[in-house]
């Protein structure tokens, strides 16, 4: 979601590598894009923007070049103001001298306009960020130096904001803000940059920084000045920067999307093997100091929350089944916009967050919110340098590696994997099962590692085969029962942000309950089954009520579930796992998941949706 590059260079060279910035800020989503660049002693700013793709940006910078030793570049996620020209970033002051980017809301901007409007101030745009701009031209029209200002700047706006900006004819620096919205620092050769993803960052960049949660400052070639916003100097620590040009190409695949399906192959081996090689130390993963301190409060835990949203909130409902059934462990899972904003707060019970980029606004909120009243925090996510990873008492990283593709696949597949080593590892040393038990479900759990890729290349052909029928129903019902119930809300969730096709996700149970009133001859009905016994021979109850209503019945399910895979009219089996297999059935859902991924993928692509980037959607959701 949205993007910020800013570089000040030595050579005119920074236009291209703001440019290359962006295409690696792509990924996160945006409906925009703009750059501004100015040279030495010159105060005018030249800019260049465009709606839709960056594309459509570069080509208009091929037809008029711009140069400048310092320049700022911005793909918008359109929150205040609709995608038009006017709205695109960089947005500038009254006089033209002052240009700046913005991620995050500012939440004043309608007093704070209308005031700025009664001073004269004109305003271009319909967008929260204007605001800025005009502010901080209003406070250095009283002469104040431009830290002074920044710190009165800070001081008036609410919300949550990345901002850095371009004085002009200042190509020496440019001024950067932090509060609530993720910004980083990198110093390099012949170039200083300050960007909102470390993926914007290219091979010159020899050492980055993460900026601290509200400071400001500004940034020279290879130099940074930083404050806190109470205005004493804050502490910036750098770490060597390894650039990785191989997590932007799509390795041979034609989206993103289908090179991470195919990454999950020996996802679960990475991530067990990772997590194993913590040690005794995994406990701080969950905020615990002391072997001592983790043995007694796990014993005393009665209840773990987990906070969400979107993918990871289905994976942590997975989780929460892991957590009960196997670490004995009453578990809820809430997704974080919804909440409670006056929790109630009870003794042995522990917070757990749950964010692919760990910068997820919604959650991170609440994180801070459960922080700020002692509460007991981890995390699991996958960019270990994210604001959540460092402001949680702990966290686990999930080890995916980076996910480009809007829709996550590999970061929940990673997600449900860490939740299980976890479960198994509170469940330990609680005394709840011995070491013995615990390798044999880790081998369960590497068991199933391998299903991911055997039942992906076993249904492919089938799959490829079945999209084109899909993808001329305009609605779809998808069931489940218990864990495989998760999978199939998470699989509705997938269809419609990639297909656009509207899915109902309804444990199986509820369909006598009011969905079944919609199933007819042009309801494609998908159960995802389980490996359960018990919970199997109701799925099949509930699928013969949907086929006696003439209801086309698709099946995802399990070897030798006959009864249930000859009601299908298409089906898509895990082998070698059936009702009767020695394997932990919670585990089933994770055998399905790469061919799940694969179907919604080959739906989406029959439909030619822009698979990587689907419509107003953004990776990392950095706003509430
Ligand atoms: N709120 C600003 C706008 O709508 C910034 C959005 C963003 O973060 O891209 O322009």
């Amino acid at each position: 979601m949205c993007g910020i590059v800013g570089l000040v260079g030595q050579k005119n060279n920074v236009v291209e590598a703001v440019v290359y910035g962006l295409e690696g800020l792509e990924y996160r989503g945006y409906d925009s894009a703009g750059i501004a660049c100015t040279d030495s002693g010159d105060t005018k700013i030249i800019c260049a923007k465009a709606c839709g793709e960056l594309s459509a940006l570069k080509a208009q910078l091929h037809e008029q070049p711009i140069s400048g030793l310092a320049a700022i570049g911005h793909t918008r996620w359109a929150t205040h103001g609709r995608v038009t020209l006017e709205n695109v970033h960089p947005h500038f002051d009254c006089s033209g001298t002052i240009a700046l980017v913005h991620n995050g809301i500012i939440e004043n901007y309608h007093e704070l306009g209308t005031m700025l409007k009664a001073e004269g101030h004109i305003f271009k745009s319909d967008t929260d960020s204007e605001v800025v701009a005009h502010l901080l031209e209003s406070i250095l029209d009283r002469g104040l130096s431009p830290k002074k200002a920044l710190h009165e700047l800070v001081s008036r706006l609410d919300g949550a904001y990345a901002l850095v900006i371009m004085l002009g004819g200042r190509s020496d620096e440019l001024l950067f803000v932090r509060k609530r919205s993720p910004l980083c620092l990198g110093l390099g050769k012949n170039k200083s940059a300050v960007v909102s993803d470390l993926v914007a960052f290219d091979a010159d960049i020899e050492k980055y920084a993460i900026i601290p949660d509200q400071t400001y400052g500004f940034l020279r070639m290879g130099e940074v000045e930083a404050y806190s916003f109470d205005g004493f100097s804050a502490e910036i620590t750098y770490t060597p920067h390894i650039h990785n040009a191989s997590s932007r190409d799509r390795g041979g695949h034609a989206h993103y999307m289908l090179k991470e399906i195919y990454e999950q192959k020996g996802i679960v081996h990475r991530i067990v093997t990772a997590l194993n090689d913590l040690g005794d130390e995994w406990i701080k993963g969950l905020g615990y100091t002391s072997a001592s301190q983790a043995s007694e409060s796990l014993k005393k835990l009665t209840h773990v929350d987990l906070i969400a949203c979107g993918t990871s909130y289905y994976a942590a409902s997975l989780g929460a089944f892991f957590l009960r059934d196997i670490a004995g462990i009453d578990t809820s899972v809430t997704r974080a916009s919804e909440f409670a904003y006056n929790p109630i707060l009870m003794k042995n019970r522990l917070y757990g967050v749950v964010s692919q980029s760990g910068e997820t606004a919604d959650t991170l909120e609440v994180l801070r919110a459960l922080k700020r009243q002692e509460q007991s925090v981890f995390g699991i996510v996958n960019v270990e340098k994210s604001s959540m990873a460092r402001e949680a008492d702990g966290f686990f990283a999930m080890h995916a590696g980076p996910e480009i593709s809007v829709a996550s696949t590999k970061s929940f597949t990673a997600q449900v994997v860490v939740f299980y080593w976890l479960a198994l590892k509170i469940a330990h040393s609680k005394g709840l099962i011995t070491l013995q038990q615990l390798q044999a479900s880790e081998a369960e759990l590497l068991w199933c590692g391998n299903k991911i890729e055997e039942t992906l290349e076993n249904n492919k052909s089938s799959i490829e085969h079945d999209a084109a029928w899909f993808a001329q129903y305009k609605t779809c019902l998808f069931l489940g029962r218990q864990e495989s119930f998760i999978l199939a809300a998470e699989a509705a969730l997938k269809l419609k942000e990639l297909a656009y096709i509207f899915v109902e996700a309804f444990p199986s149970g509820e369909l006598k309950h009011g969905p079944l009133a919609l199933v007819d001859q042009n309801m494609p009905v998908v159960v995802f089954s389980s490996a359960d016994p018990l919970v199997y021979q109701k799925i099949v109850s509930n699928a013969q009520e949907v086929k006696a209503r003439g209801g086309r019945l698709v099946v995802f399910g399990f070897q030798d579930q006959t009864a249930l895979l000859n009601l299908a009219e298409k089906s898509y089996c895990v082998s070698g796992f059936s009702s009767y297999t020695q394997c932990d059935s919670l585990l089933g859902p994770l055998c399905m998941v790469a061919a799940m991924h694969y179907l919604v993928y080959s739906i989406a692509k029959v439909l030619e949706r822009p698979i990587d980037k689907p419509r107003n959607l953004a990776k990392s959701v950095t706003v509430e």
